[in-house]
């Protein structure tokens, strides 16, 4: 039996690399619902970073972070060092198939290897019955329920909708880098997988929504399209007319940012 279940008390877990805005609130919110004990984790990870520069750049402010989780009830915070998370140079990995390799996995390879090593440690350091993981990052919760699934983890993993701001900009921590007008050029984004939805629940076969939602994306000013692409929910594979689930997924670069967003049709 494992220490927390001998305690009688659940631990609820929210991982995040920090930069706590309300969408990272809003899972802590769910563990505060679910668990007797929340933790959250900030650590910046640098095995899932494909980019040096992004590493480098990606906001950390601390402080304020420690006062939103004494604000949201979390009751311990796990802030490790990089030198605490890694020995040295850790090649293993773990085979999750074409899974790895679609959608963010093409233009970030190598990505999810490392979302899964540091997950894997915290979760093996903290020990969580459940994990919260935001909408948001669709293809992560796939990953890392895949790999509970084949490895058995004694988690289940919790997805909570994505929060955004009221013009309908999915919130992330990355927004800080958009300027003023890459703030604007950014509602790309939710406009197109709007349209999609809209499209989806007209009969619009899949393909033409795809086209017509990329054109839109291309057009506007300042954005580049990397994809939009209509993906079977479960296995992320292009999605088939009769895929039980559907999501519309976009990731796009507004200036220098990269922005990620995503709405399930069913
Ligand atoms: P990050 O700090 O970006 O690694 O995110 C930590 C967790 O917060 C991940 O599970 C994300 O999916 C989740 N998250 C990020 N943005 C949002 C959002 N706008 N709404 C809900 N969850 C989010």
């Amino acid at each position: 039996m494992q220490q927390q279940q001998a305690a009688g008390k659940s631990i609820g877990f929210v991982p995040t690399m920090g930069a706590l805005h309300q969408g990272h609130l809003s899972l802590l919110a769910q563990a505060r619902q679910q668990a007797d004990v929340v933790v959250c984790s900030i650590f910046v990870n640098p095995t899932q970073f494909t980019d040096p520069a992004d590493l480098e750049k990606y906001p950390r402010p601390i402080e304020a972070d420690i006062q939103k989780l004494e604000q949201a009830g979390c009751d311990v915070l796990f802030n490790p060092p990089v030198t605490e998370m890694y020995a040295g140079n850790e090649n293993w990995h773990l085979d999750i198939g074409r899974l790895e390799h679609l959608l963010e996995g093409k233009f970030r390879p190598g990505h999810y290897q490392g979302v899964m090593q540091v997950v894997y440690k915290l979760f093996s350091i903290i020990k969580p019955n459940l994990a919260f993981f935001g909408q948001k990052d669709y293809q992560q919760v796939m990953v890392i329920s895949r790999m509970i699934s084949l490895l058995n983890l004694p988690v289940k993993l919790v997805m909570c909708n994505i929060e955004r701001d009221p013009d309908g900009l999915a919130m992330s921590s990355r927004n800080v880098h958009l300027t003023t007008s890459d703030r604007r050029h950014a509602l790309i984004l939710w406009k197109a997988l709007q349209q999609a939805k809209a499209q989806f629940e007209n009969g619009t076969p899949l393909t033409e929504i795809e086209q017509q939602a990329a054109a839109l994306i291309n057009n506007e000013p300042g954005t580049h399209p990397e994809y939009f692409e209509l993906a079977d929910g479960e296995t992320l594979q292009p999605a088939k007319p009769h895929s039980e689930s559907i999501v519309a997924l976009v990731a796009a670069k507004v200036g220098k940012t990269r922005l990620i967003d995503n709405v399930i049709l069913r």
